[in-house]
């Protein structure tokens, strides 16, 4: 029987980004992952020939003594990564009762852009960036040199992002506008949290960058760290169980069949999920699973991906937000069986390049719209599902029409996922795209800490924190921190 100083459950961001750290660190590693592909979200999967991104069109905070690049260069992948820096002018374009406003990368070229269109609102826009340079300023480099990951910011948790932008200003629309992009964190306007509206934009606006052939680049980049530092990543390994005795965790089960042994287990799994395939235990209460289980996660995602005829599409190297309500915000009573909202973004395969390969159109969609599916498996859905499909795709494409924006290029194919895709494939809750929503109201209840009641069992991953690519780096380094300490692993990587 094989056995590790520790086995990581799954093998998206958060399971290679601590394979990465603690296979660095002398730590014997096993990342066992369930599905054929790595990567979780992380993922990306080939139609035709063309690469299709699973879950990520953008990502931030990249420019160089920016955080995520310093967590990228001190995994040793920063440089391998080809990638493709948005439109500084305009990395995210919001279209809002039919006009176009735009985001610029970089603060003060942000307020100047939204000032073109609201002139009076300087001032206001000016407080609105100190906020979110505020949030991101607890997660810096500097921090790190000093031996912190992040400093304290539950006061922004228990803050509402709908309620930070209307004291902002009084304007209705810009409040709309600075709300447009929060499909990026699930936004509901009674529950999202100004710490994710605020991390996340901050980070776009301090520079976003797109992947140049897909973002799965990171995952075997990792993979790679980790297989030279000695450490196993598996896939078609699903963990079945994960054994408990004498309140210990040993081991885990794969398959239903191999047993492996490990000093420490980290899953990288839905805590409902890892929970449910953990032993019964009296370390891990009743209450606490309670409370697990009865957390709200976020709505989930329809994309459609467009594979493009070759050379008919120009490429925009931006992403842009269409709203077709006055309300940007998601709420379950109006998007349900509706499309009111959605994000389209397109990929070239390289760098420089004039014509889109893929256009990814995604729109919030809610798992009880899938409900009669609920009961079925991938390739198994049958024909009503297929139609289902095909009647949410023309209605993104009417949507799309009526916002009055054009859509070059010939369409050649198309290919759709829904939740239920994310549920089957990555094992999320009701197929959320983010996991467990942060709600203001109760800050402290959606957060769950990476420790467990069972010592050597720990968790990571999108639902402990803030999801994304950031989020999870950072949750990432919080779980890592739990066996080689806090200051020693953020000075080390803030020094890297
Ligand atoms: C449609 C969509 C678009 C997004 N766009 C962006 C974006 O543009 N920018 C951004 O920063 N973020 C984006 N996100 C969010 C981001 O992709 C996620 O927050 C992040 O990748 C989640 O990483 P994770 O490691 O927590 O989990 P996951 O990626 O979900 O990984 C979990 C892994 O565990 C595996 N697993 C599950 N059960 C088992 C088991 N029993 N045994 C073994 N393995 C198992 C799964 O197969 C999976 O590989 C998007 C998400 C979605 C859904």
């Amino acid at each position: 029987m094989s056995k590790y100083d520790i086995i990581i459950i799954g093998s998206g961001l958060g399971g290679l980004e601590c394979g990465a750290i603690l296979s660095k660190e002398g730590y014997n590693v096993c990342v066992l992952e369930k599905n054929g592909l790595f990567g979780g979200c992380f993922q990306t999967y080939t139609r035709k020939g063309r690469l299709l991104d699973t879950g990520i069109h953008y990502i931030g905070s990249l420019d160089e003594g920016q955080i995520l690049h310093q967590y990228f260069r001190n995994f040793g992948i920063m440089d391998k990564l080809k990638l493709c820096r948005l439109d500084a002018e305009g990395f995210d374009r919001i279209y809002y009762k039919q006009k176009a406003y735009d985001y610029a990368m970089g603060y003060e070229p942000f307020v100047e852009t939204l000032c073109r269109s609201f002139p009076k609102e300087r001032e206001n826009l000016q407080r609105y960036v100190s906020l979110l340079k505020e949030v991101g300023s607890l997660i810096t480099v500097d921090n790190l040199k000093q031996g912190i990951i992040s400093k304290e910011g539950m006061k922004f948790f228990g803050m509402s992002a709908a309620q930070v932008l209307s004291d902002i200003t009084s304007n209705p629309d810009l409040q709309e506008v600075l709300a447009g992009s929060a499909l990026l964190y699930g936004g509901v306007r009674d529950a999202s949290t100004f710490y994710h509206h605020g991390m996340i934009n901050n980070s776009y606006i301090e520079g976003a960058y797109r992947f140049v052939g897909g973002s799965m680049q990171v995952s075997l980049e990792l993979i790679n760290v980790i297989r030279s530092n000695g450490g196993t990543v598996r896939n078609n390994s699903e963990v079945t169980r994960i054994i408990v005795e004498n309140e210990q965790v040993t081991g885990v089960e794969i398959n239903h069949e191999e047993i492996i042994e490990a000093d420490y287990v980290i899953s990288n799994v839905h805590p409902k999920r890892t929970f449910e395939l953990t032993d019964k235990t009296r370390s891990i209460r009743n209450a606490y699973l309670s409370r697990i289980n009865s957390l709200e996660n976020t709505y989930g995602v329809f994309t459609a991906y467009l594979l493009m005829k070759k050379d008919s599409c120009l490429y925009q190297n931006r992403n842009t937000y269409l709203h077709g309500t006055q309300d940007v915000w998601y709420d379950k009573q109006n998007h349900l069986g509706q499309v009111n909202s959605c994000l389209i973004s397109m990929q070239s395969p390289e760098m420089n390049r004039r014509f889109a390969e893929v256009v990814s159109i995604l729109t919030p969609m809610h798992i009880d719209e899938l409900r009669e599916w609920e009961h079925t498996t991938p390739e198994n859905r049958g024909e009503a599902y297929r139609q289902f499909k095909k009647a949410k795709t023309d209605a993104l494409f009417d949507f799309i029409e009526k916002q009055g924006f054009a859509l070059d290029g010939e369409v050649e194919s198309i290919y759709t996922t829904t939740p239920l895709s994310y549920r089957d494939y990555t094992a999320t809750v009701n197929g959320s795209a983010y996991g467990i929503i942060k709600n203001y109201k109760c800050p402290q209840v959606g957060f769950i800490s990476a420790k467990t009641k069972l010592k050597n069992l720990l968790l990571t991953g999108q639902n402990l924190n803030v999801h994304g690519a950031l989020g999870v780096t950072l949750t990432s380094m919080i779980t890592c921190a739990c066996l080689l300490g806090e200051e020693y692993l953020a000075k080390k990587v803030g020094n890297a």
